[in-house]
This record gives structure tokens, C-alpha cells and sequence, in this order.
């Protein structure tokens, strides 16, 4: 039988891919190379029995603000999103913190002298959240549906993130902010690094940081079960090299690479765009801790005791300069962390008072020395006494992540370095972004507008392109 479409990858970018060419009424496949459906959306028992860790994604604030994923019947098919009671906290070495709730209010009240200007800032994305959304979440360059909106949203995402952290006067305010710009991976001095931040923060502050209930395994479990029950089929354990391993099928969509989609379409992909393909780049890695925690970590700040998500960057300028070094190929002394505790919102990952944390730090492309230290001394400098309620330690390095997942070459977790030139042009120079240069095919993955994230709208995006192309 001919299929309508294959999808190449089970990542949360194909299954919506998948999806949405079910929902039309196409046949489609998917194939995992890896024994087990998700990529970045997975979750496994990697220290001690009964204990949840998410092996990649953990927080989701952009599922829900995801124009795609929060329009599917994804409840029904088992997903419930669980809130923290504090959504983020950033400590500083003086005990205290920046701290964001998902009440813009709250979180004003808290930061003190720089509230107001946290409600200026923050509040006019956070109330036309779902508008921006809709623009923000797709190619860079073209006509947006809300132009006064984007212009406005623009204007301040534009600038480099360490400029638009001089509006506030407090560290607590500067380091709050900073430390959400940093899941860019870039420089923050650089033209557009305060756009991430922003959106993370107004995307907070409208949903909320969540994490799913039972790990983040249940969004890729949900997707799959949707579109099995639209008549879609999934295989695993097959990973595709050529295009002579495609089954029949009129469109085929790549939740891969770029480079890695030149690599399998060989000979027939035209020069130009195989050279534009083969050109791009990585950037910083991600070194990860998984460890079962007795008790849970003795923060310093009470709120990060109740938090979410935890940055350990130290100061604004601290945060900035670990950042610019990892981008340089340095690690730094202090890596920039970022801690998830889970189970606070979600009990049932943990087994009794055995938790599992998840911690990573931005480390440079490729790194292939022992970070293990410096991120668990990281965490000691927050918490004093931590280490003594380590009870197991699973340690992921980058080149763990580039074999976990073809898609993260170098241990780079967003699918292809945030540099200006590929945040604007991603993939490649090309018309239509989701196009791969060859009749009936497409790129789905992060490697495409928007990039990283489990938000599924590459996957919604490329599907759009696909089913035109079917229709
Ligand atoms: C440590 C870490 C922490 C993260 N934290 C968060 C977070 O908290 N929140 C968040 O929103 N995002 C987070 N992310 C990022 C998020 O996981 C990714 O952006 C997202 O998974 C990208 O989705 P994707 O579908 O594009 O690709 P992927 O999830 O990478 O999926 C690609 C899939 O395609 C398969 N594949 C590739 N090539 C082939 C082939 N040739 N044949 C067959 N199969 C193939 C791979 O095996 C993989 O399963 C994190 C990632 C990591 C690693």
C-alpha cells in the first residue's frame, strides 16, 4: 500500500507532524530509528526503581502556549499538566532570589523595587500571550497576523538581553531575567538574545511552567495515542539513511537535521541546497545530572525549595559571562544551571522520600571532560548539605546525548546553534522553511521555525506545507 506520508523521527515535532496529516484523513507511518518513541520528550527510571527522570524535556511552558498542541484532545489521551507551587526561582549567594509565580502580581510584589517595571515589561506579552503566539511560533520572516503586536514584541526581543536587564535596578530582577534569556545559548550581549527570555517569562506568567503528570514521556505518549486512534502507525527500531529505506508514500517529512537530511537524500538533493545543508552549524552542549535525592535539596531560599525550576547562575553579569564562554568553546569554572525538581508538582515520580532531580548545564560544543563536579558544586553553593543527600548519580555527557539522539550532534539539545543567522534563517536561505529541496518533502524538526521546544508547531508547520502538496 502507498502511504500518504512517512515521517521520519517520533520526536514531539513528528508526532505533530503525524498528527496533523491524520486529522486530514492521510495514511501515515512514522519511523524511530531508537528502540522507544519520543526523542526529546522521554522518560526513564535512571537511578533508582520507581524513580521518574525525564531523560530530556522536563518543564513545558511553550506545550501550552503552543497554538497546536494545546488546540488537540491531548486529556483524553492521558495528559494532565501539573503546576509547582512556584514556577521558577533564580537564588543569589545572599540567600536571597528572584522568584516568578505564575501571578504576574505576585511576582511583582516579590521583586520589590523593579515590580513595576516586571508588570511593564512583562505583563502586555503576558495578556496577549495566545495572539503572539501565533506569530512568534513560526518563521521569523514573513507577513505576521498580529503586526502591531509583533512590532511592539519586537522592539524589545530585538535588543540584546543584557540591555533590556538594565531596565530593573534590583540583582534579583537582572538575574531572574537573564537566567530565562540564557536557554538561548548565546551570547547576551547579542541583537535578539532578550526574545527567548521574554517569551519564556509572558509564557509563564499566561500557563505557568508545567510539567506533565507521570513524566514528560506522557506528552509523546499522548500524541502517539491520538494518532493511532486517527489511524496512523508507528514503527521503532528503524533508522532511516537513504531515501531507498522510505516506504512508498507521496510526502515524506525529516524530523531531522538538516545536514543529517542532506546526508540521506545524497546525490538527488540539488548542490545549492546540499551545500546550504551540509553548513549547518551546532552549538554548546548540555551535560545532565539525574540524580535520586533523599529528602530534596536544602535550599538556602525557601522558594526554591518550592520551585519548579531553579537556575544556578549566580549574578546577572555572572550568568552572562558563563553564556559567553561556553559559546567561545571555554568551560567555565561556574556553569550556568538549570535544576528541575519535578516531583514537587508531580509526587507520583518520586518513591517515598526518594526524589529525582534533573539537572544540566551549558557546557561548550562537544565538551568531553568531567562537568561533574562543577555542577553538583553549583548546587552545594545554593543549598550547603546537598551532596549529602545524593543517594545515585546518572551522568549524560554530551557526546551521550549526540548517540542518544542523531539530532544532537555535539551534545547541542536545541537541534543547531540559536546564532543570529540561523535563528533568522532556519534552516538554510531559502523561500519556504520547511521545504527540503526536493518534491514531497519537508523538515520538521527544531531545525526549523520556531526551533527547540515541545511545542510541536515545526512538525504543525511542515504538515501544513505537506498536506498542500497532497491536497
Ligand atoms: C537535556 C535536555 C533538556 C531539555 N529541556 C527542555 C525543556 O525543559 N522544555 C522544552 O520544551 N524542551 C526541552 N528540551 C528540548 C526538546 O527536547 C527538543 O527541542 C525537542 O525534543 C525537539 O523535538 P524534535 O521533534 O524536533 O526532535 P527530537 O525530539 O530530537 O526527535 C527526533 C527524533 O527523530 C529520530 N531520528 C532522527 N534521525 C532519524 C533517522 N534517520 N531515522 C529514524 N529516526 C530518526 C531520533 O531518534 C529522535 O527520536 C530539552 C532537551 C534536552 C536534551
Amino acid at each position: 500500500m502507498t502511504l500518504d506520508a512517512v515521517v521520519v523521527g517520533s520526536g514531539p515535532n513528528g508526532l505533530a507532524a503525524a498528527v496533523a496529516l491524520a486529522q486530514e484523513g492521510h495514511a501515515v507511518q512514522v519511523l524511530e530509528g531508537y528502540d522507544e518513541i519520543g526523542g526529546g520528550t522521554r522518560t526513564a527510571e535512571l537511578t533508582e526503581p520507581g524513580l521518574l527522570h525525564d531523560v530530556c524535556s522536563a518543564i513545558h511552558p511553550f506545550a501550552l502556549a503552543s497554538p497546536y498542541l494545546s488546540s488537540l484532545p491531548l486529556a483524553d489521551h492521558g495528559l494532565v499538566w501539573k503546576h509547582p507551587e512556584v514556577d521558577l526561582v533564580h537564588p543569589l549567594d545572599d540567600g536571597t532570589a528572584g522568584v516568578m509565580h505564575q501571578r504576574l502580581s505576585q511576582t511583582a510584589i516579590g521583586l520589590g523595587a523593579d515590580g513595576r517595571r516586571w508588570l511593564q515589561t512583562f505583563q502586555p506579552l503576558a495578556d496577549h500571550l495566545d495572539d503572539l503566539a501565533q506569530d512568534v511560533l513560526g518563521p521569523i520572516v514573513r507577513w505576521p497576523d498580529h503586526p502591531l503586536l509583533m512590532a511592539s514584541f519586537g522592539l524589545r526581543a530585538g535588543l540584546p538581553a543584557t540591555l533590556l536587564a538594565r531596565r530593573f535596578s534590583t540583582e534579583q530582577a537582572k538575574a531572574l531575567f537573564l537566567g530565562c534569556a540564557a536557554h538561548l545559548y548565546r551570547p547576551l550581549s547579542g541583537l535578539g538574545t532578550a526574545a527567548v527570555g521574554s517569551m519564556l517569562i509572558a509564557a509563564g506568567h499566561a500557563h505557568g511552567w508545567p510539567v506533565a503528570e507521570g513524566g514528560s514521556r506522557a506528552i509523546t505518549d499522548a500524541l502517539a495515542s491520538l494518532l493511532r486512534s486517527l489511524g496512523g502507525t508507528i514503527e521503532t527500531g528503524v533508522t532511516v539513511r537513504s531515501l531507498a529505506d522510505l516506504p512508498p508514500a507521496r510526502a515524506a517529512l525529516f524530523d531531522t537535521t538538516p545536514d543529517a537530511f542532506a546526508r540521506i537524500a545524497g546525490d538527488r538533493l540539488p548542490t545549492r541546497r546540499a551545500r546550504a545543508y551540509r553548513r549547518w552549524r551546532y552549538g554548546p552542549g548540555a551535560y545532565k545530572l539525574d540524580l535520586a535525592v533523599r529528602g530534596g535539596i536544602p535550599w538556602t531560599n525557601p522558594d526554591a525549595r518550592r520551585a519548579g525550576t531553579v537556575h544556578l547562575g549566580g549574578s546577572a553579569a555572572e550568568t552572562a559571562a558563563a553564556e559567553a564562554a561556553v559559546v567561545r568553546g571555554r568551560m567555565p569554572e561556574r556553569p550556568f544551571v538549570l535544576v528541575g525538581q519535578q516531583y514537587l508538582a508531580d509526587p507520583t515520580r518520586s518513591a517515598g522520600d526518594l526524589h529525582p532531580v534533573w539537572l544540566y548545564a551549558h557546557v561548550p560544543h562537544g565538551y568531553d571532560g568531567d562537568a561533574t563536579d562543577a555542577v553538583l558544586d553549583q548546587v552545594e553553593r545554593f543549598a550547603p548539605g546537598f551532596r549529602d543527600t545524593v543517594v545515585a548519580t546518572h551522568v549524560t555527557t554530551p557526546a551521550g546525548y549526540a548517540s542518544y539522539n542523531p539530532n544532537y550532534v555535539g551534545g547541542d539539545i536545541a537541534g543547531g546553534a540559536n546564532d543570529l543567522r540561523q535563528l533568522v534563517l532556519r534552516p538554510s536561505l531559502q523561500q519556504d522553511p520547511y521545504d527540503a529541496g526536493l518534491p514531497g518533502m519537508f523538515l520538521c524538526s527544531s531545525a526549523t521555525p520556531p526551533g527547540a521546544g515541545v511545542h510541536g508547531m515545526c512538525g504543525y508547520r511542515a504538515a501544513q506545507r505537506a498536506l498542500a502538496y497532497l491536497s
